[in-house]
């Protein structure tokens, strides 16, 4: 089965204009490819200064510099079982209890020849004593153990410092702080960490037919929904995030609203970038001073999305059919967010996959299919969503995938190997 993806094209890019554009359908002019616009995008998404948090507020943070170890970590020989703490020497052979060693409570003494000491796992391991009988392997009598069985020296004892040693990166610059890299940077005595500044981002949706979620629909008008989708796709990438109501397509308006929000290190805007008579957006931010860096890239859908820069706020312009909207956000928008927060690897993380069915390719766009990922056996496999135009959020919000499809001729036959980036999902 072979599926075609199509996407109208919506009437006024072709019938309607007033202001310094010409449609592309009559211009031809080359747009730039996905890679293009990734490598400008890259290029000015500089790391924010970096701030020092405590370790209880940085998780999803980033890490600017390279975290040591302030102690040895386990930070003494330890007891991997519960059991007891013999000399391996001494066995097989009958022990003598000299005391406990409890997590917490060493045993203080040296453990002399001939004797043992009972002991929990994480306990110290007593001076003299170099291997743990797990509490299976031995038979108490009285205040005694007999082991019948000899151990090797070091059995179930976790040396000091086997996992890391004092003074040894335990996180690498431009990590991710997840919770096991808290836990990580907690375990090795550390107490603030780095990161770098959370970008703030202002989020703006542009369009006079936008309505709040939960009021009235009157004639022509829909309700807002790129504000909410931006803003938490941002949010979980580390922005802190700015959001400002929409703004009807009204020049005076518009402007006021671009700049308040070219105050925030990120400006993101949706609508208004195409090339209707209506998209005031780009001309706005002309005004303001916002140096244009590329807009329209050979992708769909979010072909319009345009970029530029005011001093240090990066200012992106997002189609304001809602997926476009959000394919953009993945493709431009997260990683220079990641980029900002000096995340070694800003780049959409694609993964490999198959394809479910056979997809006719674009000639001159890269394509962005939403679908749903499942395992086949080994294989990932990925179903394309039913409904695939860019104003069907309701489709998209099903797809957990969102699948590249590189531009060329034919189709990609079914079970062809694709890459495919994970959708929010928990
Ligand atoms: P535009 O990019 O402004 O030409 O808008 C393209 C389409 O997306 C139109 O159908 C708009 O009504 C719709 N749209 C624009 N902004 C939003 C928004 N914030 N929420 C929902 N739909 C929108
Ligand atoms: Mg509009």
């Amino acid at each position: 089965m072979t599926l075609q993806l199509v996407e109208p094209v919506a009437p006024c890019d072709f019938v309607s204009w007033s202001h310094d554009y010409v449609p592309y359908a009559l211009t031809m002019v080359s747009l730039l490819t996905l890679e293009q616009a990734h490598e400008q995008v890259l290029k000015r998404a500089r790391p924010l200064p970096a701030e020092t948090v405590p370790i209880a507020a940085a998780a999803g943070r980033v890490s600017t510099e390279d975290v040591v170890a302030r102690v040895d970590l386990p930070p003494f020989a330890s007891s991997a079982m519960d059991g007891f703490a013999v000399r391996a020497a001494d066995l097989p052979g009958t022990l003598r209890i000299a005391g406990e060693s409890a997590a917490g409570r060493p045993f203080e003494a040296q453990l002399e020849p001939g004797s043992a000491a009972a002991i929990s796992t994480g306990a110290v391991v007593p001076e003299g004593a170099d291997a743990v009988v797990p509490i299976e392997n031995v038979v108490l009598i009285d205040n005694a153990v007999e082991i019948v069985q000899a151990v090797e020296p070091g059995a179930h004892v976790r040396p000091r410092g086997g996992d890391v040693a004092a003074g040894e990166v335990v996180i690498p610059a431009g990590a991710t702080l997840n919770p096991a890299a808290l836990a990580a940077a907690a375990a090795s005595g550390v107490a603030e960490l780095p990161c770098a500044r959370r970008p703030r981002v202002a989020v703006l949706a542009t369009g006079s037919e936008l309505v709040d979620p939960g009021g009235t629909l009157g004639p022509g008008q829909i309700y807002e929904t790129n504000s909410l989708m931006l803003s938490a796709s941002l949010e979980s990438a580390g922005a802190e995030v700015l959001s400002q109501p929409p703004v009807a397509d009204d020049e005076t308006a518009l402007r006021e609203a671009l700049e308040r929000g070219l105050a925030a290190d990120v400006l993101v805007t949706s609508g208004g970038v195409s090339v209707g008579e209506h998209d005031l957006v780009r001309a706005a931010e002309r005004e303001l001073g916002v140096e244009e860096v590329f807009w329209r890239v050979s992708i769909k859908p979010g072909k319009p999305v345009s970029f530029g820069v005011r001093g240090g706020t990066l200012v992106f312009g997002l189609p304001g059919n809602p997926v476009s909207a959000l394919v953009g956000c993945e493709l431009f928008v997260k990683p220079a967010l990641r980029a900002l927060q000096g995340l070694a690897d800003p780049l959409p993380r694609f993964e490999p996959g198959r394809l479910a069915v056979g997809l006719r390719r674009n000639e001159e766009r890269d394509e962005f299919v939403r679908a749903r990922a499942r395992l086949d056996g080994d294989a990932l496999v990925l179903d394309p969503v039913t409904g695939q135009e860019s104003h069907m959020i309701v489709r998209s919000a099903a797809a957990d995938a969102l699948v590249h499809i590189p531009r060329g001729n034919g189709e990609l036959a079914a079970g062809s190997t694709v890459r495919w980036l994970r959708l929010a999902s928990r």
